[in-house]
């Protein structure tokens, strides 16, 4: 009985993931694992500490905040920050936290910081645009990338990156391709720009899964260490790791003609039996729920999200279900799963995970 909401996170599953992930890539190609976000709304810490323990190669994380909440717990693995903010340059350093740097005003900013701490050969990773066109340098801005790093021993090059812009996507196949020979090339360049090598890293999950030929040196792995892989056919047999329950903790009964929830949005057309969970909007489970959109199971059997999404509460249809107060509700597991959940709002996996709020109490499962 789970007695009030939680978020179970299942540490065989995610050991499940892992072991996925390292088989399908080439012994020498390192795993690194996304943790942003608190690990997509898992438990940052705990997943990462977990992680180690199974030798996972790097970390990453999107902020620079939350690299050094990871060290603070004690976590050793080297930590990307994917898109640090100048501001909190200091910090990085003091945390021995490594930038990815996109642009000439985050290089140079990072060298002067680095030279006032005189830093020696601090390893920064550097961003290459391939066509996301979200962060990075440009491929002709190489020369003068290569220049910089070259006539500055405060930093030294671990690694070189893109980020692929549709890699779940099969229609997209040629342009992931195209995305695949551009990286090829300006690491190869860069490279001999910059007289050392250094690890390339393109990939993340669904790179993984479908250009197994673009693995290069390291992948970046989310949402499958989280369970999922975004085919329309499961390629890889990952395991969602949480799930999300609930409790019953009123019913009422009420007369066709009567309403339920705020601004009357659903009037009932037949006596029904209708229950109320403690989980809302400020939990995660947007508004575009509401409405017959989502749905929880309760004893195994269906109940529809009736009436609008309160910020702590949303009412369920159980006029069919033998279930009474007290008794547990499923919102996502394994079975229904995130991304199944997430569909019925229009969303996708990740938007739920990260979205599930951090007053909702995480508990570790090995099953
Ligand atoms: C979030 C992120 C990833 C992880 O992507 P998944 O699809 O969750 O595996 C990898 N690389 C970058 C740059 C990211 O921002």
């Amino acid at each position: 009985m789970v007695g009030e909401t939680i978020l179970e996170i299942d540490l065989s599953a995610l050991k499940n993931n892992f072991n996925i992930l390292r088989t399908k890539i080439n012994e020498n190609t390192m795993l690194l694992a996304v943790v942003k976000a608190f690990a997509y709304g898992s438990d940052a810490v705990r997943i990462a500490q977990y992680l180690e323990k199974l030798g996972v190669d790097y970390f990453a994380v999107a902020y620079i905040r939350e690299g050094v909440l990871l060290r603070k717990a004690g976590i050793k693995t080297p930590i990307l920050v994917l898109h640090p903010q100048a501001v909190n340059f200091d910090l990085l350093l003091k945390f021995q936290l490594e930038p990815s740097l996109y642009s000439f005003k985050t290089l140079n900013a990072f060298i002067a910081v680095a030279n006032t701490n005189s830093t020696d050969r601090f390893p920064v990773h550097l961003k290459f645009n391939t066509g996301l066109n979200r962060l990075g340098f440009s491929q002709h801005q190489m020369e003068d990338v290569a220049e910089i790093i070259n006539s500055n021993n405060s930093i030294h090059v671990a690694s070189v990156l893109s980020h692929l812009a549709a890699s779940e996507d099969e229609k997209e196949r040629e342009f992931s391709l195209h995305q695949i020979n551009r990286f090829k090339d300006i690491t190869e360049k860069f490279e001999s720009l910059c007289g050392y090598s250094f690890i390339r890293h393109l990939c993340n999950t669904s790179g993984v899964v479908n250009f197994p030929e673009a693995h290069f040196d390291m992948v970046r792995c989310g949402i499958g260490m989280y369970g999922f892989d975004n085919m329309e056919k499961t390629v890889f047999e990952f395991r969602p790791i949480a799930s999300l329950k609930t409790i019953i903790s009123q019913i009422h009964n009420i007369d066709s003609g009567q309403s339920v929830g705020y601004n009357r949005a659903f009037i009932s057309d037949c006596p029904k039996k209708i229950a109320t969970l403690p989980i809302g909007h400020a939990d995660g489970i947007g508004r575009q729920y509401g409405n017959g959109a989502g749905a929880v199971y309760i004893l195994g059997q269906k109940a529809s999200i009736v009436g609008n999404v309160c910020m702590d509460m949303i009412m369920v249809d159980v006029t069919e279900i033998e279930c009474k107060e007290g008794d547990e509700v499923v919102l996502f597991d394994k079975n229904t799963t995130a991304e199944d959940f997430a569909k019925n709002g229009n969303t996708i996996s990740y938007e739920l995970l990260t979205g599930i709020s951090q007053r909702i109490k995480r508990i570790f499962i090995s099953e």
